[in-house]
């Protein structure tokens, strides 16, 4: 037997079983071994019944009564006691989970390992997971890997055919070359995979995962970097840096640039001058300025005789970036042009037009850019706005509509700021400028979490701030269990606002209505047609009302923090004093998320927060990141990341001197092409 060998050569596995495995999408040996447990329960610190208190416990123990019953919405509910060597006793509950029954009502004894909480009257354990004692190593710490059930392949299988492999794990190739494998103290490959489905101690299990979190980060650091090299061989359109026409579009602008977005389009305009296209992201947290930034770009490149198309996710903002964008420009000579999916029939085959004879040299929109009939004349500047909403794949579009030759110039922006292990391996491949200074005089906006019986509250300041003029926001969120719609929560939430704030003028907006409703509405708003907007999300990303200072975020526990933090800064951007409230669905103490947004204004801060909380997967949750496939690694964790990144460099100074340092690694290479791939540009 060797790696590749069929799993229905394994002795114990028969035809059906062979089947589930390869509807698992497991077919060989080395299949198997790379089906990573999903966590480890550890049976060590067991406790005495009498002695466990709230929160994790691991008891040991017997069952004594065990029944299933049946409860509102077809839910079983399965409660068993417990009973331990000293007679102590403790009640542990499951949901739907009525096998648990036949599993534990024949005796012996088990580890059970859960959460001891007060619910419906007692102390219980709500459902521990369930080891025999029997089948437990002896020799070991008692960590005892889980495996997820996949695809009907359940664990208790699983676990009996890594039994059989395990004599095989050696035969597994190494993947690093040795250089890397002793400079950064890493365990052998095959000794980290035999770790993990049969742990030893937790300290070897520990180095085992430190292994492997390193080759995944090092592999995507490693893509990355020869990304980035791959992009300097390409060719650019060298747009050449006219400082006295750029220090005169800065002098006449109606506000000084803070010393960030001088640095950052200083950055920008030396890109432009440079061979290679730029591949750029600029971070700037909800109202650091961005729009002016890329606007001083575009003027550049318009005066050297290119287009620019600005992309936005949604009409709104596409609408508001173009009127913004035409300020900032057309006194200036350059004519900036909006192209949405309502922008149709001749209106739009005139504006084709001109943008093909080069007539526009701005062009502002929505998914509408990639359409194969949008044809520029010569497209040098591709600015994509809020990035994390777009794929690569999407940037590749378009940056395919250029010629062969060459590829124009990319920026793309971002408020939701990239965390710095981030910058380092999934953005690896980007240079980075960062607006971390908003403008002077920006107050910081006011954020309360508010219980459900605190509306009153809210309802008081709203009033007073719309008595001195202001304007307001109120935001629904659709409640995922529930079956109601965006538009029905929406609705919902405007009748409830018609009614506390009678004599005021209340608009709706969500993602259902037409585009062109959509943008009267916001154009109401903008004008102070309207005093309180109630929206769904569909505000959440740039746009900019300046006499807006109440964000009222209803059931504010059910969003992000990205999200929240996004939506709190459609307030905040004039002179006057804002305020952000958090409307709690109920009374529950509020999470971390809630406490967070309310205690820091600090987008950088609060993405770190985010990273740490969900994991990146969740953040950058683009086609892009969900397919790394990061499996041990963690991507806030900034030292790991550190030394990966610092190896990957040595990689790259070796493969300088060396273009085969490599070449004996298919595994790594293979790996390191389908990072290229999601990453790249070209
Ligand atoms: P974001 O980075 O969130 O996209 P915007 O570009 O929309 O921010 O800018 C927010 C607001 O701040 C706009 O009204 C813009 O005109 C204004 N602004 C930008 N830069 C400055 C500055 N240096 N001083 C004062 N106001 C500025
Ligand atoms: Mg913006």
């Amino acid at each position: 037997m060797n790696l590749h060998t069929p799993l229905t050569n394994v002795r114990g596995v028969g035809p059906k079983t062979g089947q589930t495995l390869s509807v698992a999408g497991l077919a060989t040996v080395e299949d198997m071994l790379n089906f990573y447990p999903r966590t480890y329960e550890d049976y060590e610190n067991v406790e005495n019944v009498a002695d466990v208190k709230p929160g994790k416990v691991v008891i040991r123990a017997k069952v004594e009564k065990i029944n299933n019953r049946y409860a509102r919405r077809n839910m079983i509910i399965t409660t068993a006691t417990l009973v331990d060597n000293n007679g102590d006793k403790v009640q542990a509950t499951w949901f739907n989970q009525p096998y648990r029954k036949s599993q534990l009502e024949n005796g012996g004894e088990f580890y059970f390992s859960g959460e001891l909480s007060f619910k419906y009257g007692r102390y219980q354990i709500v459902s521990p997971t369930c080891q025999a004692v029997r089948g437990l190593p002896v020799t070991s710490d008692r960590i005892v890997p889980v495996y997820s059930v996949k695809a009907g392949l359940k664990p208790s299988l699983t676990k009996k055919i890594m039994t059989e492999l395990k004599p095989l794990i050696t035969m597994l190739p190494e993947t690093l070359p040795p250089d890397v494998v002793g400079e950064a103290g890493l365990m052998a490959r095959s000794e980290a995979v035999r770790e993990l489905h049969f742990p030893s101690s937790r300290e070897r299990l520990a180095e085992a995962r430190r292994r492997l979190a390193f080759e995944e980060l090092f592999s995507l650091i490693l893509a990355a970097r020869m990304n980035r090299n791959s992009n300097q061989q390409l060719h650019g359109y060298q747009i050449s840096f006219n400082q006295p026409a750029i220090r005169d579009f800065v002098a006449d602008l109606p506000f000084d640039l803070t010393p960030v977005q001088r640095r950052s389009a200083w950055e920008i305009l030396q890109d432009f001058d440079g061979p290679a296209p730029m591949n750029r992201l600029l971070q700037g947290d909800v109202g650091s300025g961005k729009t002016v930034v890329a606007a001083i770009a575009a003027y550049q490149a318009a005066i050297d005789g290119y287009q620019t198309a600005i992309m936005v996710p949604t009409e709104v903002l596409a609408t508001q970036h173009a009127a913004t964008l035409n300020n900032l420009l057309a006194g200036k000579g350059i004519s900036v042009a909006l192209l949405t999916g309502s922008v149709k029939g001749k209106a739009r085959d005139e504006l084709l037009e001109h943008l093909a004879n080069g007539d526009i040299q701005v062009l502002v929109g929505t998914h509408a850019l990639f359409q194969p009939s949008v044809k520029f004349h010569k497209l040098g500047f591709v600015v994509i706005d809020e990035q994390h909403r777009f794929g690569v794949k999407q940037r590749q579009e378009l940056l395919a509509k250029t010629d062969d030759r060459h590829l124009p110039h990319l920026l793309s922006m971002t408020a939701t700021p990239i965390p710095r292990s981030l910058q380092l391996t999934v953005f690896g491949d980007l240079d980075v400028s960062t607006l971390d200074q908003l403008p002077k005089g920006r107050q910081v906006i006011k954020t309360k979490i508010i219980l459900p019986n605190a509306r009153a509250e809210v309802v008081d300041m709203v009033n007073q701030e719309l008595s001195a003029g202001r304007q307001v926001y109120y935001i629904t969120k659709l409640i995922e269990e529930s079956a109601t719609s965006e538009k029905t929560s929406a609705e919902a939430l405007y009748k409830k606002v018609v009614a506390t704030y009678p004599g005021y003028r209340v608009g709706i907006l969500h993602g259902k209505m037409p585009a062109e409703s959509k943008e009267k509405v916001m154009r109401q708003f903008e004008a102070h047609e309207i005093d309180i907007l109630v929206s769904t999300t569909v505000v959440e990303v740039g746009v900019d009302v300046p006499n807006a200072t109440v964000m009222v975020i209803e059931n504010a526990d059910q969003f992000g923090l990205a999200q929240l933090h996004q939506l709190r800064g459609r307030v905040g951007r004039g002179r006057h004093q804002s305020y952000c409230y958090l409307i709690q669905t109920d009374s529950k103490p509020p999470t971390r998320r809630l406490k967070e947004i309310e205690r820091s204004n600090d987008g950088f801060h609060l993405a770190e927060v985010d990273l740490e909380m969900r994991g990146a997967g969740e953040i950058y949750g683009t086609a892009q990141h969900g397919e790394l496939n990061l499996r041990i690694a963690n991507l806030a964790d900034t030292r790991m990341i550190h030394l990966a990144s610092v190896e990957a460099d040595k990689v790259m100074h070796r493969l300088t001197n060396n273009p085969e340092y490599l070449a004996k690694y298919p595994e790594l290479n293979s790996i390191i092409n389908r990072y290229q791939k999601l990453t790249t540009l070209n």
